[in-house]
């Protein structure tokens, strides 16, 4: 039985996302901006909180971890390579280890380019991923540490998985992710119709994630770099994909 998955809006716009699995009753939390959104789904539920999953070091997806931890006893895990500036770690990750949130496996992914040491989550079983601020729906984060050849490599990654997965990312940034990507392309029929359906759930007030990557290969520009109609809309036409890659972020830089 796939994994339960809950969206929780947290801070101004940041999510956290809840995994439980019915079978063994083990839940986890993908990053904690704050506690206590997810104290309350967790106590309105009636789930018992057992692992943290922290995707980076940044404050506002760590902030609340101890509290988190405090209060329920769950395991901490998060990137090896980043355990001097993370939540004391009970169980560091490097990059294809595994582990298992009850009967579902999850197998980690090495994504470096927003922080050096960012990694994502994910569970092929569930068609899910956690990509927190790396892939973002519509778009993908700063370059605060890594280079535009880090970010794209893990983008690369990402977007092979298989097309149905779920990505679930770390902000609400979706609306302005793709008034950029229009500047880009335009005349992209799914590009101008996700903008509208986005726009309607901002509207009501509903969060516009998690997103099937399929719906990011198709309008993402960060996924579309190896395409020559981005490549000619950034005026590099015989580029390599990395170089279009970087000069469609430094463009969003400035937007
Ligand atoms: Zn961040
Ligand atoms: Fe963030």
């Amino acid at each position: 039985m796939p994994l339960q998955l809950v969206t929780i809006p947290c801070l101004a716009d940041n999510y956290a996302y809840l995994i439980h699995d019915r079978d063994s009753g083990q839940t986890a939390v993908i990053d904690v901006p704050e506690a206590g959104p997810i104290l309350a789904v967790l106590s309105a539920q009636q789930w018992r909180l057992t692992q943290i999953l922290i995707t980076h070091h940044h404050d506002d997806h760590i902030q609340g971890v101890d509290t988190l931890r405090a209060r329920t006893g769950a395991m901490v895990l998060g990137a090896r390579a980043d355990a001097h500036r993370l939540p004391r770690l009970d169980l560091p990750l490097d990059e294809h280890a595994s582990f298992a949130i009850g009967t579902e496996f999850a197998r980690v992914i090495e994504v470096p380019g927003h922080t050096i040491g960012h990694i994502a989550f994910h569970f092929p079983d569930s068609r899910l991923v956690f990509t927190a601020d790396s892939l973002m729906a519509g778009g993908c984060g700063r370059l605060f540490e890594g280079t535009p050849r880090q970010m794209h490599a893990s983008l690369q990654k990402l977007a092979a998985l298989p097309p149905e997965t779920l990505v679930c990312s770390g902000h609400e940034y979706t609306a302005s992710n793709l008034r950029f990507a229009l500047t880009l392309e335009p005349d992209n029929p799914q590009l101008i119709s996700r903008t509208a359906e986005v726009a309607d759930k901002r509207a009501k007030g509903l969060p516009t994630v998690p997103v099937r990557l399929q719906d990011e290969l198709a309008t993402n520009p960060y996924l579309r770099a190896h395409l020559p109609a981005l490549k000619t809309a950034v005026g590099l036409p015989d580029a390599d994909d990395a170089t279009v890659f970087a000069e469609i972020r430094a463009r969003k830089d400035k937007f």
